[in-house]
């Protein structure tokens, strides 16, 4: 699933082109990605059509497209959903799913999921946010990120230190990719015991993911997905700068030492085992 700033990447590329546009149409050519409107596709593209985009909008890793009347088109991107801006009579890339006819008829915007775990959902009265993600905590680019309370959180919380940054209730937008650079940054090992850390400790964590999120927004993200890919199907080239993610056996970019994967919840973490000492007791 992309992170923050890959959802951003999106994000940014959708307002420069939705905003304040009319639908003219909608196309669903598979009904698995709409199955969560449960009165179907064609419910689906009537109570669409004719609405009007306002600014797409993120919080953490979910992306929702509010439209005027107040209502929202909310994005599952699974793991492999994308959207697209193309012109209208460029071809369907493989596996697009849905097409919105935009106001002027110079582009299109298509909804492509290849293996169809997202989808598109009309959350009603969700432009502001919508109900379903509503549980998501705010993630540190949003203007009312309050850090002192994220560190509070965290501290309280009985469980390693990456654990707590996956966690999307705590502080969203941060996945498997950010948290292994952010934890690099701040030479901490990913099984630290969160209750152990000081408050300047914990927040040089979130600092660090913080910085690192923005350092690859500014890079476009991070490509290391090929499904990761912005409103043009371009990729981030942020994947150059990474410093231990996907790097097993390369030397620490700070040290020199070779950088460590280790199975970590079905997936992996990468750390330089010098940098980020195993803590003492910590499994
Ligand atoms: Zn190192």
């Amino acid at each position: 699933m992309p992170e923050l700033p890959e959802v951003e990447v999106v994000r940014r590329g959708l307002a420069a082109v939705v905003t304040g546009r009319a639908i003219t149409a909608v196309t669903v050519l598979h009904p698995r990605p709409v199955r969560r409107h449960l009165a179907g596709p064609d419910d689906f593209a009537a109570q669409l059509r004719g609405q009007t985009f306002a600014e797409p909008r993120r919080r953490g890793k979910y992306l929702w497209l509010p439209l005027v009347d107040g209502d929202a088109v909310l994005a599952h991107l699974g793991m492999s959903g994308q959207f697209r801006l193309d012109r209208p009579d460029s071809p369907l890339v493989p596996n697009t799913r849905i097409v919105f006819g935009l106001e002027g008829g110079d582009t299109e915007l298509r909804f492509v999921d290849q293996r169809m775990f997202g989808g598109l959902s009309i959350s009603p009265g969700g432009a502001e946010l919508p109900s379903e993600i509503a549980h998501i905590g705010r993630d540190p680019f949003d203007s009312a990120f309050d850090l002192a309370a994220a560190v509070r959180r965290l501290r309280a919380r009985r469980t390693g230190i990456k654990r707590a940054l996956l966690d999307q209730q705590l502080v969203s937008g941060i996945g498997n990719i950010y948290a292994d650079e952010a934890l690099w940054r701040a030479r901490t090992h990913y099984a630290r015991p969160t209750q152990t850390m000081s408050r300047p400790q914990a927040a040089a964590v979130l600092a660090a993911a913080t910085e690192v999120m923005s350092a690859a927004l500014a890079h476009g993200g991070t490509s290391f997905d090929a499904l990761y890919v912005n409103v043009n199907g371009a990729s981030g080239y942020f994947d150059r700068s990474l410093a231990v993610y996907g790097r097993v056996g390369q030397p620490c970019p700070r040290c020199g030492t070779s950088i460590l994967r280790e199975p970590f919840m079905n997936r992996s973490s990468f750390r330089c085992p010098r940098c980020q000492r195993r803590p003492q007791g910590a499994r």
